[in-house]
């Protein structure tokens, strides 16, 4: 990892509320210096080099996320094996999307790999496309990894049967920037599909401002469904937070 790169990550994870202001997009106004991004108009994807010089990699890095998904090297993916206990969440709206926090201990396996999850969130639709399409959300698992880079497990939303534990979260979810508890305890893990799962992975970006080029993303090939009615809900909240799609340059994209 480049050192600028771990210099950053040390500062970062040195400081867990600072952690957590920085990763996607909870807090940013922590992370950017003035809060003052937006998905439009002036403030929006375009302008978010300019917010704070630590953003300017949202317009000249060439490692951004998302991407769209497509094909991609055939690789060989060990089993995720989630250890996410039931538990209740506190469930944040804080001005850029509604964000759970996790609680510390809380980690995702991947063959000899532990990755620690620090917290989960939505957008909508969703960031990365496959094909070119976007599903109608996509929640993002952001999990610190062994080197202490971040790695993002991204799971597609599409409009279907019920998920309880959406409708969990939708239910406790403010309408203003804030913070609520879940009135009955999750299980987040019924937010990814059953195993056997196959994942697109890639090396890129936050998808927020500061756009740091320091993710490991592991996108899965299959969507959750979750309620219409469950979409809507957020979409009163924010109606639209998802980064336009960003080359995929000289990167690999590997699945499996
Ligand atoms: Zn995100």
């Amino acid at each position: 990892m480049p050192r600028a790169r771990r210099g950053f990550l040390q500062g970062l994870l040195a400081c867990p509320v600072c952690a957590a202001t920085a990763l996607g997009a909870r807090g940013a106004a922590a992370a950017d210096g003035h809060g003052s991004w937006s998905y439009e108009g002036n403030t929006g994807p375009a302008e978010w080099g300019k917010v704070d010089p630590a953003a300017r990699v949202c317009s000249v890095g060439d490692q951004q996320s998302p991407v769209d998904l497509a094909g991609g090297i055939s690789a060989n993916l060990p089993p995720l094996d989630l250890n996410w206990p039931v538990r209740v969440y506190d469930v944040t709206n804080n001005g850029h999307t509604v964000q759970c926090d996790a609680t510390p201990g809380d980690y995702v396996k991947v063959g000899k790999s532990v990755y620690q999850l620090l917290q989960f969130h939505f957008h909508t639709p969703s960031e990365h496309a496959v094909a070119g399409k976007r599903a109608a959300m996509e929640v993002h698992f952001v999990h610190k990894a062994p080197d202490s880079s971040l790695a993002v497990l991204g799971v597609l939303m599409q409009p279907g049967a019920s998920n309880a534990a959406f409708r969990e979260i939708m239910a406790a979810a403010p309408a203003q920037p804030g913070k609520a508890k879940s009135a009955k305890p999750i299980d987040i893990r019924t937010l990814v599909p059953a195993a056997p799962r196959r994942a697109w992975r890639y090396e890129g970006s936050l998808t927020t401002p500061p756009c740091s080029e320091l993710v490991s993303w592991f996108v899965l090939d299959r969507p959750i469904t979750v309620a219409e009615s469950d979409i809507a809900a957020f979409r009163r909240i924010y109606a639209m937070n998802a980064r336009p799609l960003q080359p995929l340059n000289r990167r690999f994209l590997l699945r499996g």
